[in-house]
């Protein structure tokens, strides 16, 4: 079997540093070996009612594990962060891609969302103290984070919508209203809720973010949230309530008016780990696909399934459409390289658009081939699809980022001044005054 920095696909190999690609072959090794193999034991001992809220144990020794491999932060990028591990946005999107693959590895690593975006956050925008406070822990897997934007009562695609207020009221600003699909709100260890809201709703600039700790008076959990049923514990999806919550003015980041820009700078890099993370999820479901489709014991009319030409078109395609998804996420990762997230928002908008849509066909396919034991707790393919199947809203709607995109191709055409039927006989007339002059050129040669 090739290792995974033997399979970084040839046309981006020389922008892999050495060091990068020892990581990734150190990742692909943790994940076959370790983390696989964690899956079903960390989901087994994530216990019943009330303690599903509490932490698998076998968490803190893959941490361990992955610390001692060298294997932690990955994610923050090189030239951007004096914290990070130093790896380019594709060197670390090809780490993602095996993360994808197992339930546990991208925790294992301390490279799971929100905290990562988080953790962004505070290296890029935030003062020492904040860092001190929030960063540290963080960096070091002793506390987890939450990002709290999205509210029941609006269309939160359109975050002017937002209407959380901070108000300012001597020192502590205060806080109102509700948020929900707030991930990782279950998790014991969670202590930072990064929360966007309004301090100036009359004005241009209307959003600010603040640090709130999870212990602030006033904050309750009205319900979780489950995805297709499954509850995502031990962290899942909170519905807070924030009641007069008083926080202290030094907590908001960087300046009042200022948190639409660093929202916006969170969330796009996040954009192109999910979507290695998904490429990785469909690989999976590919391997489990050819796994049943050569299962000598489950032959359908004397042949394996392997032997028929609709399961080999089946395999055939998910390769193809997988490979190619991957150049589609390298390419952003490579545009964000080369400039910023910001020049890269049309590749990146690519990605967050195909990828997904990609993986739910390749994992729909491994279903279908399992027959009816693929919709069941057999495999890990139902838990994969209610997991890539949210990406499609969770990172923006697929319908926010085509609207952007078609914008920019529209942008591109040019404006139709005369009808068809005139620009037909204008390159017709063009053509006959070439043949003409092509014609007395000849006669002269
Ligand atoms: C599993 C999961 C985890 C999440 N985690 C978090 C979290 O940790 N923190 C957090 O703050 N939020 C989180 N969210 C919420 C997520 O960010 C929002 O669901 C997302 O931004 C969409 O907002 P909305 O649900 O309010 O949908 P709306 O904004 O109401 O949009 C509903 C639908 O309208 C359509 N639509 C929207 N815009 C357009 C457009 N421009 N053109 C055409 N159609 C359009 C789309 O079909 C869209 O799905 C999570 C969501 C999920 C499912």
């Amino acid at each position: 079997m090739p290792t995974a920095s033997e399979r970084i696909p040839p046309i981006v190999r020389p922008l892999v540093s050495e060091k990068a690609r020892n990581a990734l072959d150190l990742v692909g090794k943790l994940v076959n070996e370790e983390c696989l193999t964690s899956d079903p034991v960390y989901s087994a001992q994530l216990g019943q009612g009330t303690g599903r809220w509490s932490y698998p144990p076998i968490m803190a020794d893959l941490n361990k594990r992955a610390q001692e491999l060298g294997l932690w932060n990955m994610f923050l990028a090189k030239g951007h962060y004096k914290e990070g591990a130093g790896f380019t946005s594709l060197e670390y999107g090809l780490i993602c891609e095996q993360f994808g693959r197992s339930r546990v590895a991208s925790e294992a690593t301390n490279n799971s969302a929100p905290d990562t975006g988080n953790m962004e956050v505070l290296a890029k925008y935030c003062t020492e103290a904040q860092k001190a406070r929030w960063l540290q822990p963080l960096l070091k897997g002793e506390i987890r984070s939450c990002y709290v934007m999205t509210e029941p009562d609006t269309a939160s695609s359109d975050a002017t919508n937002i209407k959380l207020t901070i108000k300012r009221n001597g020192d502590p600003y205060i806080l109102n209203s509700q948020k929900w699909w707030i991930s990782g709100a279950g998790d014991p260890r969670c202590k930072l809720y990064v929360v966007l809201g309004k301090t100036n709703p009359d004005k241009y600039g209307q959003q600010s973010i603040i640090l709130v700790p999870t212990n602030a008076p006033g904050i309750t959990v009205k319900r979780m949230l489950s995805v297709y049923g499954y509850d995502d514990a031990p962290h899942g999806h909170a519905y807070l309530i924030f009641k007069d919550v008083r926080i202290p003015a030094e907590n908001i980041i960087l300046d009042e008016s200022r948190g639409f820009e660093v929202g916006q700078g969170r969330m796009r890099p996040g954009r192109i780990h999910h979507a290695m993370r998904s490429i990785g999820a469909a690989e999976e479901a590919l391997r489990w696909l050819l796994t049943r489709a050569n299962a000598e014991h489950k032959k359908t009319f004397g042949k394996l399934l392997s032997q028929q030409g609709a399961i080999l078109q089946c395999m055939a395609k998910s390769r193809i459409e997988i490979d190619a998804a991957r150049l589609i996420v390298l390419n952003a990762a490579a545009a964000i390289d080369a400039g910023n997230a910001k020049t890269a928002l049309v590749e990146i908008a690519q990605a967050r658009v195909l990828v997904p849509n990609m993986a739910l066909d390749v994992i729909d396919r491994a279903v279908q081939i399992y027959g009816a034991q693929g919709i069941c707790q057999d495999t890990p393919l139902t838990y994969m699809w209610a997991n890539v199947r949210t990406v499609r809203i969770a990172d923006g709607p697929d319908e926010a980022h085509l609207e952007q995109l078609g914008r920019r191709e529209k942008k591109r055409a040019p404006a139709a001044t005369t009808s068809l039927e005139k620009q037909l006989e204008m390159t017709d007339m063009l053509f006959r005054k070439y043949e003409t002059m092509e014609s007395g050129l000849c006669s002269r040669l």
